[in-house]
């Protein structure tokens, strides 16, 4: 994450880890997030996999940041959706308003830049945002974007619940979580549109082509299964996901597999039929020189059995 040691005691580490607790089905999207690890397509490049840029926009380098950035209509739809369920869910958790309004307008213009701090009517809470503002600024605002927020904030709500007398003594850890979520979510939910439009791509492509004329085979040869050896017809029970939603390469290694058999039986056959033919000659010719053999033998009897006479 790159944060100093002294910022990094002012994180609210303890809300961090019980989101990732208690959303099992999106920790390894909210790790992948936070260290920046999401598979891009700069990363790509680094592994020499490719290009850098963006596959939906195909104008800027794709890195963690862009994710938020793209102008692809997908992405610009998909952005304004979570910040509308973001501004319901600050409205439901009785976020402090200016603090909503300062929420809201960070994530709809984010561009990685510092943001400029707010300034409050009230002085309890300028003092309280100025410190917010203050720690997260050491924290550093990138880290803000994922979800990694500074303690500070807890401040501002709590002050305001105490003001608004609302009783929920957990109210305040409820909201800080619903914040970091959501800035989470903001990061998960675009990477997601992305690959979905990737893979619709990639079906309409090499690949997705491929797959689907492998699904054809194993329908085909499951309607006709003498061509495959009975020991492995076993490999002709898959479903259509495992052709269709399984990595590449098993479905490449299964076609491969299948035909070296095909072929193996068929060429077996082959040996066979040719070996027989062969046999069969053989047999002829042996039959041949046996009754000449024999004649002659015959012969001889009798011209013995003529002198003889
Ligand atoms: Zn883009």
């Amino acid at each position: 994450m790159g944060i100093v040691p002294i910022a990094l005691e002012q994180i609210d580490q303890y809300a961090l880890a019980r989101i990732i607790q208690k959303n099992p089905q999106y920790r390894l999207s909210y790790t992948k997030i936070i260290h920046k690890e999401l598979n891009t397509m700069q990363v790509n490049r680094r592994w020499n996999l490719g290009s850098d840029i963006c596959p939906l926009c195909l104008k800027e380098v794709e890195d963690w940041k862009h994710i938020t950035l793209c102008t692809h209509e997908a992405m610009i739809n998909e952005k304004k959706k979570v910040i509308a369920e973001f501004q319901t869910l600050l409205d439901r958790h009785r976020t402090y308003p200016p603090l909503s309004d300062f929420l809201i307008e960070y994530v709809t213009h984010n561009d990685y830049t510092t943001p400029i701090e707010p300034l409050l009517l009230k002085p309890k809470y300028t003092i309280l945002m100025h410190e917010a503002y203050v720690s997260q600024s050491m924290i550093g605002w990138e880290n803000f974007s994922r979800g990694i927020l500074s303690s500070q904030w807890k401040r501002i709500q709590y002050r305001h619940l105490l003001d608004k007398e609302y009783k929920d003594i957990h109210a305040v850890d409820k909201w800080i979580r619903m914040v970091m979520k959501q800035l989470l979510e903001f990061h998960r939910s675009l990477w997601k549109i992305r690959c979905d439009i990737v893979a619709t791509e990639k079906e309409q492509t090499y690949e997705g082509r491929q797959r689907h004329d492998t699904l054809q085979l194993c329908k085909y040869l499951n309607q006709d299964p003498e061509s495959v050896p009975e020991e492995k017809r076993h490999l002709l029970e898959k479903q259509d996901k495992f052709f269709l939603k399984s990595p590449f390469d098993n479905v490449v290694m299964w076609r491969k597999k299948i035909l070296s058999y095909i072929n193996n039986a068929l060429n077996e056959q082959n040996n066979q039929s040719i070996s027989l033919k062969h046999n069969t000659q053989d047999l002829r010719r042996f039959c041949k020189v046996a009754r000449k053999q024999k004649k002659k033998k015959k012969g001889k009897i009798r011209k013995q059995k003529r002198k003889r006479k």
